[in-house]
C-alpha cells in the first residue's frame, strides 16, 4: 500500500520530538505541566451549554443540515458583525458557517490554488496555510515576521515574478504565535497591495475577542475597499471557549465565499445543527463572558511575562492573542531551550521553529493553562534561572 504524494510531501512535523519526549516522561508518572496548546481550559459559557441541551432534544435537528449553514446563524453572524465592527455583511451571500475555521483555511486553497500557483504566507504561522496550499499543489512563498517589523510581513520587498504567479495572501492578527496585532493602516496597505496586484486576500482572525488593556482588535472588512479583495475567517473557538464543538465562519467577498461554498457542498453536509444553535446563541446572547474571559488570560499574561523576563528571556507584554512569544536566551535554539525546560524543570514550551524558519530563537506559551498549574510551572520556571547560573558559573 502506498499514501498518494501530497501526503510524502508534507514538510515533516516538528514538534514530534518534543511530543514523544512528553508522553515518554508522563508514561513514567512524571508531573509535566504545558504550556503548548492554546485551547482555551475555561469550559464553554452555561448559557450557550443549556441551548445545545434544548436543541439535542428536538428531532428537527437531528437530520442533514443545509451545507451552507441556517439562515439564521448567517444573520446571526452578520448582526454581531455590525455590532462588534461596524461592518455590513449580506448574510445570504457574504456569510459561509465552517466545522471549525481551521476546516475553512485548509479548503480555500483547493477552491483558488492550481498546481504551481504560489500563495503568500507569513513566516512564523499557523500551520495549515502552507499546508492547505501544499494539499492544493500550490507553492508558499513565506513573508518573514521580524520584531523590527512588528511582526508585520513586508509586502514592499516580495520579488515581481512570485506576484505574478501569486493567487492568495494570508494574514493573521491579532496574531498566533507572536502575539502581535495590527492596526488599520495596516490593512489599508493590504488592501491597496491586493487591488494592485490581483491578489486575493484572506485574513484569519479567531483573537479579535482576546484583547487586554481595553484594547479592541479590528477586523480587516474594517479596511476601505476590504470586501472587493478579501474574506475574513473567524471561530466561535477562542472568543466563546468552543474549540471543541467545531464551528467557524468565513465573511466577505461574495465570489471567495461562494468559491468556497462550492467546493463544500460536494464534500461535508454542514455542521450539526445543534450546534449551530450554540453559535447564534453565542453571537447573540450575552457577551459578559468574553471580558471575563479575558480578565483571566491578562493576570496570566502578566504573570508569564514577568517570570520569563526574570529568567532571561525577553518576552514583549501582547495586546491580544492567547500567546506570549519570547526569545531564547543566548547560546539555545528555540528546539534545545524546549527541550531542557522540559528535561530540567518538566515544563513544556513550543519551539518557534515549529511556526517555521523565522520563529527560530522563539518559544511560544499559550495562556490557557489553568491558574493551579499555570503558577505550578511558573514557579518551576522561575526555579530554572538557577540551574543555567549553576551551568554557567561551571563553564566559565
Ligand atoms: C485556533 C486557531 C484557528 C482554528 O480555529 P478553529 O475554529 O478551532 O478551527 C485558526 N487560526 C488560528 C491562527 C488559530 O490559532
Amino acid at each position: 500500500m502506498r499514501v498518494a504524494k501530497r501526503l510524502e510531501n508534507l514538510p515533516p512535523y516538528l514538534f514530534v520530538e518534543i511530543t514523544k519526549k512528553i508522553a515518554e516522561k508522563r508514561a513514567k508518572g512524571e508531573d509535566i505541566i504545558s504550556f503548548a496548546v492554546g485551547d482555551p481550559d475555561i469550559p464553554t459559557p452555561s448559557h450557550i451549554i443549556s441551548r445545545l441541551i434544548e436543541a439535542a432534544q428536538d428531532s428537527t435537528n437531528h437530520r442533514y443540515p443545509e451545507s451552507d449553514g441556517l439562515p439564521e446563524l448567517r444573520q446571526a453572524v452578520a448582526e454581531w458583525y455590525q455590532k462588534r465592527f461596524d461592518v455590513s455583511l449580506n448574510s445570504e451571500k457574504e456569510v459561509l458557517p465552517l466545522i471549525g475555521a481551521k476546516e475553512g483555511i485548509a479548503h480555500i486553497a483547493f477552491s483558488f490554488i492550481d498546481p504551481g500557483d504560489t500563495v503568500l504566507v507569513p513566516d512564523p504561522a499557523y500551520p495549515v496555510y502552507a499546508i492547505g496550499t501544499i494539499l492544493a499543489g500550490g507553492r508558499p512563498h513565506y513573508l518573514p515576521l521580524t520584531a523590527g517589523n512588528n511582526f508585520l510581513p513586508n509586502l514592499r520587498t516580495i520579488p515581481e515574478h512570485i506576484l505574478e504567479m501569486t493567487k492568495l495572501l494570508w494574514i493573521n492578527y491579532p496574531n498566533n504565535p507572536t502575539g502581535a496585532v495590527a492596526d488599520l493602516r495596516f490593512f489599508n496597505q493590504v488592501v491597496e497591495f491586493a487591488k494592485k496586484n490581483d491578489i486575493a486576500v484572506c485574513h484569519d482572525g479567531p483573537y479579535t475577542e482576546v484583547a487586554f488593556d481595553g484594547y479592541e482588535p479590528v477586523s480587516f472588512l474594517q479596511a476601505d475597499g476590504a470586501k472587493e479583495v478579501g474574506v475574513e475567517f473567524h471561530s466561535l473557538s477562542k472568543s466563546f471557549n468552543m474549540t471543541g464543538w467545531r464551528i467557524g465562519v468565513v465573511v466577505g467577498n461574495e465570489l471567495i465565499v461562494k468559491a468556497l461554498m462550492t467546493l463544500k457542498s460536494n464534500i461535508d453536509s454542514g455542521i450539526p445543527q445543534a450546534i449551530q444553535l450554540m453559535a447564534i446563541e453565542a453571537l447573540s446572547g450575552p457577551q459578559d463572558c468574553i471580558l471575563e474571559h479575558n480578565t483571566i488570560y491578562q493576570r496570566r499574561r502578566d504573570l508569564v511575562v514577568e517570570v520569563l523576563n526574570k529568567i532571561g528571556l525577553e518576552a514583549q507584554t501582547p495586546m491580544a492573542s492567547l500567546y506570549v512569544w519570547a526569545k531564547v536566551p543566548p547560546g539555545y535554539t528555540s528546539a534545545s531551550f524546549a527541550a531542557d525546560l522540559l528535561e530540567q524543570v518538566g515544563v513544556v514550551v513550543t519551539p518557534g521553529l515549529g511556526y517555521g524558519p523565522s520563529g527560530e530563537g522563539y518559544v511560544r506559551l499559550s495562556l490557557t493553562v489553568a491558574d493551579a498549574s499555570l503558577v505550578k510551572g511558573l514557579s518551576r520556571l522561575a526555579g530554572w534561572r538557577d540551574d543555567v547560573n549553576k551551568f554557567r558559573i561551571k563553564v566559565s
